[in-house]
């Protein structure tokens, strides 16, 4: 679309906080576009059906917590095929073996008792970290890495009291076709500038400017949307300066890592079907997690998380694909990769408009994401996952944050159009 010289609300970013920002504000008859850095829409929620012979979900994949998730309602009304089986452990190998079926179980197990221990005591206690409140135990030193593979943030560096607010519901359904696509979908409407990276934020005078590569605009209001690992990276310039506890809480919600590897194996390689998962953990923090059979297909998906998916990152390209494939030949033999077709990975952290996968909360800080979320001079309001105290690091969240905003939105033109009476 043409790059308009005002309007009346600006939105930064066209991930799932933007668009549905947008869409309300719209709906509330307020002229609004969005300004996103890149070429497509989505953000971190984006399916690309080019990869493999089905879509593939690049970031956000499942409708977590369904039974209370809006997204999930949505999308059973459209009608979508949607993949409900509950994942579990069929595999686990630790330290240079390979698990019992048996002692497989007593390692799920354990880990549901660790996130419920985490849970309670982030709930009584002061704010500490996960690793300081996880049970010790014969699974706990390869268990832990488990936590960032959720929370994209290391289990000594990730709140205890941050996983207590997520409010945690039954249900991780995954959408066929991706869930990025199905977002996309919903926001057709929407108008977008695209390859249009917002440089400068300048609220010093009534009218905001807004400096991008592609020319200034002046608007009323801005709902940012960006990660907190962009905020943090300060690629967008405020004028003046965020203030400090808006800065403070940026600092304490870093973006961690999560990246992916998508494997797609030649059908006639049956041994592990949907629902079906195996944890690899082969010495200190290297760890994965493979998944199999996303949308019953031959299509796996391998996890890497925290410092040590940063690690692989720097390492460079190929780097986390060979490190689940160690996985894959190692829980299933040598002979797996012969039937391997093509994969491939994602780089959360090097995408400079994510600069990182989600938020996490460091210990002593689950509130700063209300403060994220606090309105700045009833002109600068700020959606985005990690604003969310009990949906953060999810898709439903940022959709959620983004109508919180717009409604901020509105109501402030509201009061303001009052006032000026
Ligand atoms: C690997 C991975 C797996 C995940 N799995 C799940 C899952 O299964 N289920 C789930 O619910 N969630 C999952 N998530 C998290 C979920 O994808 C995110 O929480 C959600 O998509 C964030 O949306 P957002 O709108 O807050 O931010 P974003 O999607 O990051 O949107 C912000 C937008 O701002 C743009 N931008 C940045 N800088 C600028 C700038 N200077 N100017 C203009 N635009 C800019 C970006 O390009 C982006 O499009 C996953 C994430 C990752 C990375």
């Amino acid at each position: 679309m043409r790059f308009p010289e005002s309007t009346k609300t600006v939105v930064i970013g066209a991930g799932t906080a933007g668009l549905s920002a947008a869409k309300a504000l719209r709906q509330a008859g307020i002229e609004t576009i969005v300004l996103e850095a890149t070429g497509h829409a989505g953000g971190r929620c984006v399916t690309d059906a080019s990869l493999f012979s089905t879509p593939f979900d690049l970031g956000g994949s499942w409708l977590h917590s369904a039974s209370i998730n809006p997204l999930a309602r949505l999308v059973e009304k459209a009608g979508f095929a949607l993949h409900k089986r509950p994942w579990t452990r069929s595999w686990v190998h630790i330290l240079g073996s390979n698990l019992s079926s048996i002692e497989v179980q007593a390692f799920q197990a354990y880990e549901a008792n660790m996130w419920k221990a985490i849970s309670i005591a982030g709930e009584k206690e002061h704010d500490c970290s996960t690793q300081s409140v996880m049970p010790r135990g014969e699974w706990s030193s390869t268990a832990e890495h488990i936590i960032p593979q959720m929370l994209a943030g290391d289990a000594n560096v990730t709140s205890a009291k941050d996983v207590h607010n997520y409010a945690n519901a039954d249900g991780d359904w995954l959408v066929e076709g991706g869930l990025g696509a199905f977002v996309k979908s919903l926001h057709t409407d929407v108008p977008v500038c695209y390859n249009c990276p917002v440089l400068k934020v300048d609220y010093t005078k009534a009218n905001i400017q807004i400096s991008t590569q592609n020319g200034t605009l002046r608007t009323q209001q801005v709902i940012s949307t960006v990660s907190t690992g962009v905020l943090g990276s300060e690629i967008i310039k405020f004028h003046p300066p965020l203030p400090n506890e808006k800065t403070a809480a940026i600092n304490v919600l870093p973006c961690g890592v999560l990246n992916k590897v998508g494997i797609e194996f030649y059908p006639k390689w049956t041994e592990a079907t949907q629902g079906q998962m195996a944890d690899y953990h082969s010495s200190n923090n290297e760890f994965c997690s493979l998944l199999f059979g996303f949308y019953n297909t031959s299509l796996a998906t391998g996890f890497v998380a925290g410092k040590f998916a940063d690690d692989l990152e720097v390492e460079g390209k190929g780097a986390a694909t060979d490190y689940c494939i160690q996985g894959l030949r190692a829980t299933f033999g040598n002979d797996v990769i012969k039937y391997i077709s093509h994969t491939h990975e994602t780089s959360w952290r090097g995408n400079v408009y994510t600069n990182g996968a989600y938020s996490y909360a460091k210990p002593g800080s689950a509130s700063a994401r209300t403060i994220l979320a606090e309105p700045l001079d009833e002109r600068i309001f700020f959606a985005g996952e990690a604003t969310m105290k009990d949906a953060y690091s999810t898709v439903h969240g940022a959709y959620l944050s983004g109508k919180r905003a717009a409604r901020q939105a509105i109501m402030a033109l509201s009061l303001k159009n009052a006032q000026s009476y």
